[in-house]
């Protein structure tokens, strides 16, 4: 009989024994980082805080924020790894690259300890989402400097036979799943949306023809909106797996477990905060906020309140499957977020709303746009080929479900013609800032 967890100890710990191996964790953490990297002594002294200032977890909050542009500008002085880390480049053995979207790549070093507990987080979040060592895995995620590549290692070290695909074009990738019949991909939700209607369009039906019973998604919220998760589903009769991770900490953080109510979070690596993204002040259970991320083990580079620029609402709550580490919900990228009618709006809000409609094939672009100094927005989304309802009608049941999802009405519904949006085949691009910049 095959086992519920990877690491029970760990995935079904109280949380006050948690909090005490946190707490000790993140001590010597800080420690190690104000006596050993020159940026941290630097920020804890002009923030006035010390190591031992840390009796509690809670304390986190004196110690400064980290961002993005820390991360690269401290590059800039200590090429090529920064002096946020707190050895040299000798004890590093792999180092991933950002994608550099919103600027200069920044490294993200590991060593050889900090590899094989990424690994072994790997490992745990694969069973968790009910990988097992019968299964075959092929891994379609960029290998090219991208932190999620060897994440496949993870699958191969539970023991399940992996396929090293990577990125390649939809016909190529078909091909392969047609040959070796896997049983678990990991792609992105658009893509396995993409890569399933493509299938189709050659004859080939990805629900009875192919193999694949689960897909492990991540990079958008999709994985973890309902209506998203369930079109996947169908079209492939597979299970649908959010995962969550950033390229500065692990490939994987948090993954979703079989009662897809929120993702695990590695609590043992890695410390959760949730902020009022203005304030920097903690929200409440269940409220949204930016997360900041703390390492709890890094021996290379720890990371120290490190701003993800991700939005999520969390819950310590022991979840069903008994596991009781911190689950987070995905609401989506700060970047990608605006505010329009006094609300913040996100795309995954209006994707909850545009995949409920049988009428509409589920692809969907927010224009967000000024009118008089007011921002305002509408939404594309797509009929489906033989549809037969009114467009009038269904302009309106768009424009009236997106409000009550909302609090705000878009100014527009646009119906497209099946096919007209651009179909993602990595992460989709939903929203289009028309606004005029100053
Ligand atoms: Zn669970």
């Amino acid at each position: 009989m095959s086992r519920a967890y990877w690491n029970e100890e760990i995935e079904t710990i109280s949380r006050e024994a948690l909090e005490v191996y946190q707490l000790k964790q993140l001590k010597e953490q800080l420690t190690e980082s104000y006596t050993k990297s020159p940026y941290y002594k630097q920020s804890f002294d002009k923030a006035n805080v010390k190591p031992e200032d840390l009796q509690s977890l809670e304390d986190l909050i004196k110690f400064p924020i980290l961002t993005k542009h820390d991360v690269r500008e401290r590059q800039d002085v200590a090429p090529i790894i920064g002096d946020l880390c707190v050895k040299g480049e000798e004890a590093v053995v792999f180092i991933s690259s950002s994608s550099g979207s919103t600027g200069v790549p920044t490294a993200s070093p590991f060593s050889k300890r900090d590899f094989d507990e990424f690994q072994d987080v790997e490992s745990r979040l694969f069973w968790q989402a009910g990988m097992r060592p019968t299964d075959r895995y092929i891994h379609a995620l960029n290998f090219s400097l991208f932190v999620g590549g060897p994440d496949v290692i993870g699958a191969q070290n539970l023991g399940a036979l992996c396929i090293w695909a990577g990125t390649l074009p939809a016909d190529r990738l078909l091909f392969i799943i047609q040959q070796y019949q896997p049983t678990v991909i990991w792609t992105t939700p658009s893509y396995a949306w993409y890569l399933g209607e493509t299938a189709k369009q050659k004859g080939i039906n990805p629900a009875t023809d192919l193999a694949i019973n689960k897909i492990i998604v991540a990079g958008e919220p999709g994985g973890s909106i309902p209506a998203t998760r369930e079109a996947i589903e169908d079209l492939w009769d597979a299970e649908v797996f959010d995962f969550y991770g950033i390229s500065d900490i692990f490939g994987a953080c948090a993954a979703a477990c079989e009662a897809h109510d929120g993702l695990h979070m590695a609590e043992d690596h890695i410390l959760v905060e949730v902020v009022d993204e203005k304030t920097g002040l903690p929200v409440k259970e269940g409220e949204r906020g930016e997360m900041l991320l703390t390492t709890l083990r890094k021996e290379v580079r720890p990371m120290i309140r490190f701003r993800t620029g991700d939005i999520v609402t969390y819950t310590d709550e022991k979840c069903s499957c008994g596991r009781t580490l911190k689950r987070i919900k995905m609401v989506g990228r700060i970047d990608d977020m605006f505010i329009a009618g006094g609300v913040n709006v996100f795309p995954s809000d209006i994707e909850h709303v545009t995949r409920k409609f049988e009428s509409l094939t589920g692809e969907y672009r927010v224009n967000v746009i000024e009118e008089q100094h007011i921002t305002k927005f509408t939404v594309e989304v797509e009929k489906r080929l033989n549809d037969e309802t009114d467009t009038k009608e269904l302009k309106e049941k768009v424009a009236y479900e997106i409000k009550m999802q909302l609090g705000v009405k878009p100014k527009e519904i646009i119906i497209l013609e099946e096919g007209t949006l651009p179909r993602a085949t990595h992460k989709a691009k939903r929203l289009q800032d028309l606004r005029q910049k100053a």
